[in-house]
């Protein structure tokens, strides 16, 4: 059983649950099992420490989760130091005739769990994709050959060949499992980071970044974050009028506007019901209040329609950007939020400034 688990956080970053994904390993080791009969009676599924994942004797397999020193390369030493060091071959040993091919679970994800770390052994904290290799081995025992009356070289070749062959549609086999693993990831990353209603960062997803913008910003106050906070206007009585789905509805649109328009190197983020603010890498306090007045400008004139009636809806917004002398990250945030406060005191439907602190 691989186990996959993620906290689950609502728009405002409580945290509410968490969700795990718990993938059955099972079903993939039974299809590699079921898609080798009739190839060899001995076809084995080997970690990089040479420990069984699947192996003819179920006594032999998962012993380093079993804290087991039962291990094909204890077992086959001679064999083991070549399946290691190459990609794929043959070896005819006294033991019988050896066939390999490796398989890389991990290619198709990036970065490996901390679970897949440990089970690749104690001695790897991390794992890169390439490192972290699986073996599909196959055995034919002296006695099998001898009945095989696999004597003459060509038929050594033969036999070769065909398991070679049957090695990679079951390495393909496995590469097709294991990415659907990493897609299931990679959905779960998205779950977590996201908020589902706008597809903008969610709450927490756009705090951590705010932290990492501020980093970069220390390192490179060379480059300027703008800072945006938006609010829509008189937002409880669309929903009052229209109803909660409606209000959805004018929150999806809105979110599609900001995304129309961000760059590579901003974000924005739902932090709030209908409250969204946005990270301008690049851009001063006035390149931030350029991108808000267009972002205003789309909203004020978007068509949103319930049934035959176009709903008008405005947004406020304050514009700040970092500054050097900002005791923690969010302090941009801050002073956007108060100019937004502003706005909204001065009438709604505009972009505010936020007053420049005095230089000493
Ligand atoms: P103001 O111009 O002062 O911002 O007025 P407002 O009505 O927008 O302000 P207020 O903060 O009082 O109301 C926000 C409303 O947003 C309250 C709530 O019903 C609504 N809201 C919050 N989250 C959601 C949501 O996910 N969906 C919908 N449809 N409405 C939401
Ligand atoms: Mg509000
Ligand atoms: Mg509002």
């Amino acid at each position: 059983m691989l186990r996959f688990a993620t906290p689950v956080a609502d728009a405002s970053g409580n945290r509410r649950g968490i969700l795990i994904l718990n993938y059955l390993g099972k079903i993939m080791l039974d299809e590699f099992a079921a898609a080798s009969i009739g190839l060899s009676d001995d076809i084995m599924l080997l970690n990089a420490e040479g420990y069984w994942l699947k192996g003819k004797n179920p006594d032999d397999e998962w012993g380093f989760m079993l804290n087991r020193p039962i291990t094909f390369a204890g077992r086959y030493p001679d064999v083991w130091l070549r399946i290691r060091r190459s990609e794929q071959g043959q070896w005819q040993a006294p033991s019988g005739l050896w066939t390999w091919r490796s398989v890389y679970p991990l290619q198709s994800g990036t970065v490996s769990s901390t679970g897949t770390a440990a089970a690749a052994g104690p001695s790897e904290a991390r794992v890169t994709s390439q490192g972290y290799v699986w073996k599909v081995v196959s055995h034919v025992s002296n006695d099998q050959l001898a009945a095989l009356g696999a004597r003459t070289t060509s038929r050594y070749a033969w036999i070769g060949a065909t398991l070679l062959a049957l090695l990679a549609v079951l390495s393909w086999l496995l590469a097709i499992a294991l990415d659907e693993q990493s897609r299931a990831r990679r959905l779960l990353e998205r779950l977590a980071t996201t908020d589902g209603l706008t597809g903008l960062a969610n709450r927490r997803f756009f705090i951590d970044q705010v932290k990492q913008y501020w980093g970069s910003y220390q390192r490179r106050p060379d480059v300027p974050v703008g800072v945006l906070m938006m609010d829509l206007d008189h937002f409880k009585s669309v929903n009052d009028t229209h109803g909660h789905a409606a209000g959805d509805m004018v929150l999806q649109q809105f979110g599609r506007i900001l995304r129309k328009s961000l760059r590579q190197t901003d974000i924005a983020g739902r932090i709030g019901g209908e409250e969204f603010c946005v990270l301008l890498r690049g851009s001063e306090v006035e390149g931030a209040r350029i991108y808000a007045e267009r972002v205003r400008r789309e909203l004020e004139a978007e068509q949103i329609m319930i049934g035959e009636a176009r709903l008008a809806v405005t947004v406020s917004i304050g514009a700040s950007a970092f500054m050097p002398d900002d005791s923690i990250p969010t302090a941009a945030m801050q002073r956007a939020d108060a100019a937004l406060y502003r706005a909204k005191a001065a009438g709604r439907n505009r972009v505010e400034l936020a007053e420049s602190i005095p230089q000493t």
